[in-house]
């Protein structure tokens, strides 16, 4: 099923991201754990591609089984940053064969050596370049992009950042997912500077459990999210108690998403990082609003 026709209903869609195994020694763990999310009947579930220095390998091995096995509609990431034009074509390819009709298309992280490179023959440069040739490659595609509602890194302002998220999104989104945030004011914000720029397609809010103190270091690091006083009152104080911390940060991340509902923002992504358990707790803490 297409995504873009699960984020046009009123009720809140909750779905959830999980990675793909960094080893091969690591598959069937990793697989397992995104079996036991899949159980849960999110709305979709996304596997990303190579996110975090991990290997790309099994994205669409993990993306169909989801789908084949339990069902539940699957988003394959791709990114292109210094990818040839024949790699990227036979991958698409390889994703149409397997029967997924919902790719993120990401331009990817810039490693340093590429940020000195000379990246002037790069067949792609940015995502736009990459939903282009989805879109020419005439399956017919539902194709998500990420945005940022605290301005991507790179950007010199958030003003060009928009004007260049319009252009990816003309150039054939059917949606966009946000990079995590913690204060949902940012969003509120960014929702109405894009939606004054003429950006229409739905908002996927992308939230991230902080479920262990080390998390919090490598998200901001990751992300360059700001970190509300609130939530680091909850590091502070619960930190050093691993249990303590999990629920903690599970609790946040459900009162981020209650009140993102309570304010008509009906499509919610979390961030699950293969955990089954933190997927189902808040799963659990929802059950009657995901209802409403
Ligand atoms: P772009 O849309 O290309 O934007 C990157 C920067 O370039 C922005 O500053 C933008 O304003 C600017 N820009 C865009 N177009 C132009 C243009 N034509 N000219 C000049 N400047 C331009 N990474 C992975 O490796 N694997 C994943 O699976 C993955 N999944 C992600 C999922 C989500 C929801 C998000 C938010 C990020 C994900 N990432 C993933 C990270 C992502 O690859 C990085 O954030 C990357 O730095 C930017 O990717 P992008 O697709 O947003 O790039």
């Amino acid at each position: 099923m297409k995504i873009i026709d699960l984020l046009r209903e009123d009720r809140l869609s909750l779905s959830f991201e999980v990675f793909p195994p960094k080893t091969d020694t690591a598959f069937e763990s990793v697989k397992s754990a995104t079996e036991e999310i899949a159980k849960l009947k999110p709305a979709f579930m996304s596997v990303t591609y190579g996110a975090g220095g991990g290997t790309s390998k099994y994205t669409l091995d993990i993306a169909k089984n989801i789908k084949d096995t339990y069902g539940v509609s699957t988003l394959a990431h791709l990114t292109c940053v210094s990818s040839t034009k024949e790699t990227v074509r036979k991958k698409i390819e390889e994703i149409r064969a397997a029967g997924i009709c919902n790719v993120m298309a990401l331009r990817g992280d810039l490693t340093p050596e590429m940020e000195n490179s000379d990246r002037s023959g790069w067949s792609y440069r940015h995502a736009v370049d990459l939903v282009r040739e989805l879109r020419e490659s005439g399956a017919d595609f539902c194709i998500g992009g990420a945005c940022y509602p605290e301005i991507h890194p790179e950007s010199v302002n958030q003003k060009d950042d928009i004007l260049r998220l319009k252009e990816k999104v003309d150039a054939g989104c059917d949606f966009l997912t946000t990079q995590m945030f913690f204060d949902n004011n940012l969003l509120y914000n960014f929702m109405y500077k894009i939606r004054e720029a003429g950006i229409t397609v739905p908002i996927v809010a992308g939230i991230m459990p902080i479920t262990n103190a080390n998390q919090v270091e490598r998200a901001i690091k990751l992300s360059g999210s700001h970190m509300p006083q609130r939530f680091k009152s909850l590091v502070d104080k619960f930190g050093t108690s691993p249990a303590a911390m999990k629920q903690a940060g599970i609790a946040y991340a459900t009162d981020q998403i209650i009140d993102l509902y309570a304010n008509n923002i009906t499509n919610v992504h979390v961030y699950s990082m293969n955990k089954p358990d933190v997927a189902e707790k808040i799963q659990a803490n929802l059950s009657h609003i995901i209802g409403l």
